[in-house]
């Protein structure tokens, strides 16, 4: 016996739940590339992503995933034999700089910890002892994907800036761009990227990348550079060229329907929806933790992501539970990943959701623990239910 009919429902960090809207903006032919229609159209989401990186400066947007703009923003800026320095904090600030070793860059990793934010003293400790300012970009990630941090951009860019260092600041917002505040300009960061299929609600394909007029300045001496990914290369006079070629017409129209509806929600309200559901989220696991197996991966509440739960399994064995929410009710949860491979499962709470859809997926892991007899405390839904009754004023 199943209860899964319908539409099976992604709680996975991405590809995320897209609306019925983005999906139907794509349901249209395509547009001559070269047309007026089509280069408005281009303009207006280069702007506009500039709007959600709050930046004045350019953006970019590449047809790749988010590996790709990873990729697009390396080779922009830097040359082979540099030296960059990866703040760690779980597995994808890393990722980004095992490609940049990849491409010839020589890469030290900041040892972080998978259960806690980025320090910003220890940043700042590192850049004061690089005296012959050897370390030419600090890589980083807004919001971990697989262990669910929170990082301080704000006050890692504070303790930069603080040490005197010139090194570029490049921050991944792949899991946080349009869910959680940034502010590219404001916390001083020269290189932001992201990607259309987490908080963008769009589907998989669309890498974006904004770059400071510092980057830019460097920009012009980096020597990984590609003919696909150039910045330069990008800003020729033909309008087809900002996509080194043709232009993914089809995923713009559904970024361009999903941007839409990021506006038209406000993105005030779209950072505090994802603050209510997070919270959520959060105190259903807390009240599960009770029973002494499920506890959330991030140990400082301060510290946990607004769009994606990891929850430590603490030796129960996590596929049965994935198993049962996917098969018997329809629910699919990430899973534990990197070092927490095994011993996780995750919750995303990120992009298109809402209420129904957060205490759906609340519900129903709790069916699964108690189908599968995982001790928990009980009651987690009912937290959840009773924070958004709290906080969602009447
Ligand atoms: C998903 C993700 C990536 C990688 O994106 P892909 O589109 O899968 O290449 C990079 N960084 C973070 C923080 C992510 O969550």
């Amino acid at each position: 016996m199943t209860v899964r009919a319908g539409r099976e429902f992604l709680a996975i960090p991405g590809p995320t739940t897209m609306p019925d809207e983005v999906l139907q903006a794509m349901h249209r032919p395509a547009l001559d590339i070269y047309s007026r229609e089509m280069i408005e159209l281009s303009n207006g989401l280069h702007a506009d992503l500039s709007k959600l990186f709050a930046t004045k400066n350019k953006s970019y947007i590449h047809i790749a995933n988010g590996h790709g703009a990873w990729e697009a923003a390396i080779s922009n800026v830097l040359s082979r034999g540099d030296k960059i320095l990866v703040l760690e904090s779980g597995r994808f600030a890393v990722g980004w700089g095992i490609a940049a070793e990849l491409m010839g860059v020589e890469v030290e990793v900041l040892k972080g910890d998978w259960r806690r934010a980025v320090r910003p003293a220890e940043v700042e400790e590192r850049l004061r002892r690089d005296k012959a300012h050897t370390i030419k970009a600090i890589l980083v990630a807004q919001v971990d994907t697989a262990s669910g941090v929170w990082n301080d951009i704000e006050a890692i860019g504070k303790a930069i800036k603080a040490s005197g260092h010139p090194a570029l600041y490049m921050v991944d917002t792949v899991a946080s761009l349009g869910c959680m505040p940034f502010e590219m300009d404001a916390w001083g960061v020269d290189v932001a990227m992201s990607g259309s299929q987490k908080g963008l609600m769009t589907p998989p394909g669309l890498g974006f990348v904004a770059a400071s007029d510092r980057a830019r300045e460097v920009h012009k001496k980096a020597n990984l550079r590609t003919p696909y990914w150039d910045w330069t290369e990008r800003e020729g006079t033909e309008h087809y060229r900002r996509y080194a070629g043709t232009a993914p017409v089809h995923l713009l129209f559904a970024l361009r329907k999903a941007i839409d509806m990021l506006f038209a929600e406000g993105l005030e309200n779209t950072f505090e929806r994802h603050r209510l559901l997070g919270e959520a989220v959060r105190r259903a696991v807390m009240r599960w933790s009770e029973g002494q197996v499920l506890s959330i991966n991030i140990a400082e509440a301060s510290e946990r992501s607004n769009t994606v739960t990891t929850v430590m399994t603490n030796g129960y064995d996590p596929v049965p539970l994935h198993r049962y929410c996917k098969e018997k009710c329809g629910v699919v949860l990430g899973v534990g990943i990197g070092e927490l491979h095994g011993q996780a499962f995750r919750i995303a709470h990120m992009g298109h959701v809402n209420a129904p859809m957060i205490l759906g997926t609340l519900a129903v892991i709790e069916v699964a623990l108690n189908a599968l007899q995982i001790p928990h405390g009980k009651g987690g839904t009912e937290a959840a239910i009773e924070w958004l009754g709290e906080s969602v004023s009447a």
